[in-house]
């Protein structure tokens, strides 16, 4: 069968017939068992899947799937089998990729996909190539000390945040499916000596490529520079056609371009409260899209010191005020890892300023959508920006909940009058933790930010309707938040996977009132605050 019969059909996993490019592109490891090892001068290590005892589907994502031109497989099945790593469909070579990163800042030499390991390429029917990878699918030469597998809640975690984002317009890769293993597999989720087995399960994650910053990082530090420029050149003609010339100004055009597209990933992060957690450089997209869901969180009460991973809790590097800085850190690494392609240091800066500007405008941008403004930039839009934020991280504030309900107050009561004028504003008592938190003083404040928001509005030039939109079509509704990922894990891990189908609904639609669906829309409950899982996370998955 032929990769355009794949165009045609609503195909069985099992006989799609895949294709290989990176494969065919790019140099093996002549070696190719997966003992632990440093690998050389080479792209990726050929490695099979450790098949598992008792595969069986828990989720799938249909308009992924439909968007591949695959059918929804039944629970078990060869489709399964595939998706767990027991069986290969036609055309696939699975591979390990190689590649190092900066871990926290440092330098940490040879990663690579420890746990990952991508089957093949599927030939979507809008014409598309799209890589499938199983993640917790056995040890590669890049497990180190590691088993290569993954448990069923940081799994579930990685395939609901990925459908979250992707339904949130944030720039995502993807996840088709989530399979039980039946085997068991030992954590010491809060590294304390306490090992515990836990149900193991493996995720599909989809996109045009995983290729990361580390790739061509690890090239570099190797100095395998005709390995480098073999990477590159690939990636771009598979993925940036546009910027294929192979000189160093086509080059330095195309790194300017992924710190463009890594600048609006993360403008959107900012929007949505989005904390990634672990911005390593082996974590950062080649494409600019989110990439490895491990200890992310959302953020609920608006503090930019926030971050949901305790293993960062003391240096907060990866905190949510910081990702925008973060970013730029990681640019810099992978500049320096191209250097040898470009030459010129200015072209590189000048990359790095496009990332800096276009960081800037998208950011400008999507906070002039969320507060329903047609730009930011009059006088006084500086001030009334600041002194909504310095009021949002005085006391623990919704920052998803307070934009939302901001959102109906458009078109309203006159505040000037009655009890408003003493009251506080609605969005603001919404998104409050403790009332009784704000003194008489803040009260004032946010009654005249509230005032000040209005009259901006009001002398915008968007018609109210248009601005409610704008604003609803900015601020989400609905956030798998963590606690509400940690009541579908307690739930699937018992055995019942109806909280978790709920749930992905629900952030299916993330814009959209859903009837019945109040409580996913709610402040995070108290009990949730120091439950494990629930706000902060380790690494352990
Ligand atoms: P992460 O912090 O999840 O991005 O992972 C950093 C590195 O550790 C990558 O090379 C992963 O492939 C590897 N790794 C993480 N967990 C495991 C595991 N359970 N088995 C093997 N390798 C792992
Ligand atoms: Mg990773």
């Amino acid at each position: 069968m032929s990769a355009i019969d794949n165009r045609s059909m609503n195909l069985d996993l099992a006989q799609a017939e895949f294709e290989a490019s990176v494969v065919a592109a790019l140099p093996a490891d002549v070696d190719s068992s997966n003992r632990p090892r440093a690998v050389a001068d080479a792209a990726y290590t050929f490695v099979t899947p450790t098949p598992v005892s008792a595969p069986r589907l828990l989720a799938w994502s249909d308009d992924l799937g439909a968007a591949l031109g695959l059918a929804r497989p039944a629970a078990t099945g060869p489709a399964v089998d595939i998706l767990a790593g027991n069986a290969l469909a036609p055309g696939m070579r699975p591979y390990a990729a190689r590649y190092g990163g900066h871990q926290f800042g440092n330098w940490a030499g040879q990663l690579g996909d420890g746990r990952a390991i991508t089957l093949g390429e599927l030939g979507t029917p809008t014409g598309e190539r799209q890589e499938l990878q199983l993640k917790g699918a056995g040890p590669t030469p890049y497990s180190r000390f590691a088993d290569g597998r993954a448990v069923l809640r940081s799994s579930l975690r990685e395939f609901l945040c990925s459908e979250a984002m992707h339904h949130l317009g944030v720039p995502t890769t993807r996840a088709l499916s989530l399979v039980a293993t039946g085997d068991e597999v030992v954590r010491d989720m809060f590294y304390d000596g306490n090992a515990q087995a836990e149900p193991g399960a493996i995720v599909c994650r989809v996109a045009p490529s995983f290729t990361r910053f580390g790739n061509f990082e690890i090239h570099s530090a190797s100095e395998e520079l005709e390995l480098l420029r073999r990477l590159a050149d690939h990636v771009i003609a598979a993925h940036y056609p546009e910027y294929a010339g192979g000189t160093p100004r086509a080059y330095a055009r195309w790194f300017s371009e992924i710190c463009r597209r890594t600048a609006v990933m993360i403008a959107h992060w900012m929007r949505v409260g989005f904390v990634h957690g672990v911005m390593n450089t082996d974590n950062m997209s080649i494409l600019g899209l989110t990439l490895d869901y491990g200890p992310y969180g959302w953020l609920e009460g608006y503090d930019p010191a926030w971050t949901p991973n305790t293993t960062d809790a003391a240096g907060r590097r990866y905190a949510y005020g910081n990702q925008p800085q973060i970013g730029m850190w990681n640019l810099a690494r992978l500049a320096g890892a191209l250097l040898p392609l470009i030459g010129d240091k200015d072209w590189l800066q000048e990359g790095l300023e496009r990332y800096r500007s276009t960081y800037t405008e998208t950011w400008r941008a999507l906070l002039a959508d969320k507060l329903g403004l047609e730009a930011l930039g009059r006088e006084g839009d500086e001030a009334m920006i600041d002194e909504l934020f310095a009021l949002l991280a005085a006391v623990e504030t919704d920052m998803p909940i307070f934009f939302r309900a901001l959102g109906e107050q458009v078109v309203g009561a006159e505040p000037h009058s009655g009890a408003a004028a003493t009251s506080l504003p609605q969005p603001v008592a919404a998104a409050l933790y403790d009332g009784a938190a704000l003194d008489e003083t803040q009260r004032a404040r946010w009654r005249a930010w509230f005032l000040r928001w209005r009259e901006r509005g009001a002398g915008c030039g968007l018609a109210a309707g248009e601005r409610r939109r704008r604003m609803q079509a900015a601020n989400p509704l609905y956030l798998p938040r963590n606690y509400l990922a940690q009541q579908a894990i307690d739930a699937a891990t018992a055995g019942d996977l109806a909280p978790l189908q709920r749930l992905l609904q629900v952030i299916r639609r993330p814009y959209e009132a859903q009837d019945g669906c109040e409580s996913f829309a709610a402040r995070r409950p108290e009990w949730a605050r120091h439950r494990a899982g629930c706000s902060a996370l380790s690494c352990s998955s």
